[in-house]
């Protein structure tokens, strides 16, 4: 929405730029591009469940934009991932490491949501022949400016691991309802979670295992990036996954969570902290930043990425709840 007045417009152009230093990352510091990170090792993390876990930083040449984490379940009858990684590079990893474990092949990868950090891999899986599913919303991002200008803008911050001929892919199965198939004797719930963290989020449940593959509806260990996610909904949605009561949650970012509950929780407080200090400062028009200052964020300051993510995330929601009061 764009405003008629001079602020109005203002603000929209900040919360641009805002978006476009996201998307290009430019917050990113310069680090040398072939610095050696080590080999992704898996985790077990529940039987026949694994997971590769991505660092606690942001996308950089140097750590060659692994940030995220990925899952898979082992079945006698192959494989199934769930999100690709950060670059083409990861991706082939993350084969690596899976074979490792077994000899079955990879025979579907479900995107959890269509972020940078959990996509560039796709290619890797899509050109052998994985089936990939995603949510319908993904679509969208996928025919988006945004799409285009920030893979542009990771050509470069990210050069060598994502270049020219890292592409975006689009799923073979895309889906608007829940979803279950089973491979091997393992029964598989796909459900739709957003819009949340995105519109497109998706959370796969193992209800044999209680295993919940959260994508980044739960950030464990860190600041969760809000972006322009819906956080109203996104707090819906973390009730919802409470509910579920899964014991054992593999987020999108850190480690496994065997307190599936109580990081529930705090993602959901967070937000819920967000929501109820800058929407109080939208509806008695008092300025962000001083509403920002007096805000008591001692709760949540020594979680890693507050310094760069909380203010943001502050200022978003700020200008969320000016739009769209509760
Ligand atoms: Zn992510």
């Amino acid at each position: 929405m764009y405003g008629f007045n001079w602020r109005g417009r203002l603000v929209e152009t900040r919360v641009l730029l805002v978006s476009l230093a996201t998307a290009a990352g430019l917050w990113a510091l310069p680090a040398p591009a072939r610095a050696q990170t080590p080999a992704l090792q898996a985790q077990a993390v529940a039987p026949n469940v694994y997971m590769v876990q991505g660092e606690s930083a942001l996308g950089s040449a140097a750590n060659r934009n692994f940030i995220s984490n990925a899952g898979f379940v082992v079945t006698p009858a192959g494989v199934v991932v769930i999100d690709a990684l950060g670059s083409p590079v990861l991706a082939r990893e993350l084969l690596e490491a899976i074979a490792r474990i077994t000899p079955q092949p990879v025979k579907v990868l479900v995107v959890t949501h269509y972020h940078a950090d959990h996509i560039y891999g796709l290619q890797v899986f899509k050109d052998r022949g994985v089936e990939l599913i995603a949510h319908e919303a993904g679509r969208l991002y996928l025919n988006s400016d945004t799409a285009v200008l920030r893979l542009k803008a990771s050509r470069e911050e990210l050069a060598p691991w994502v270049d020219d001929a890292t592409r975006l892919v689009a799923a073979d199965r895309w889906i608007s309802a829940p979803y279950r198939f089973s491979l091997g004797g393992t029964e598989f719930v796909v459900q739709p979670a957003g819009p949340a963290h995105t519109p497109e989020d998706l959370v796969v449940a193992l209800p044999s295992s209680g295993v919940l593959f959260a994508g980044d509806l739960v950030f464990r260990g860190r600041i969760p990036f809000v972006g322009q996610a819906d956080s109203g909904r996104w707090v819906q949605a973390l009730d919802r996954l409470l509910a579920m009561k899964p014991q054992t949650i593999v987020p999108g970012h850190g480690p496994v969570s065997n307190q599936a509950v109580d990081d529930l929780q705090l993602t959901r407080d967070y937000l819920q902290h967000l929501r109820a200090t800058m929407g109080e400062a939208a509806r008695n028009l008092e300025p962000f930043e001083e509403a920002y200052a007096r805000a008591d964020w001692s709760r949540f300051e020594r979680l890693p990425l507050f310094r760069a993510a909380n203010r943001i995330n502050a200022y978003n929601t700020y200008l969320l709840m000016e739009r769209s009061p509760p």
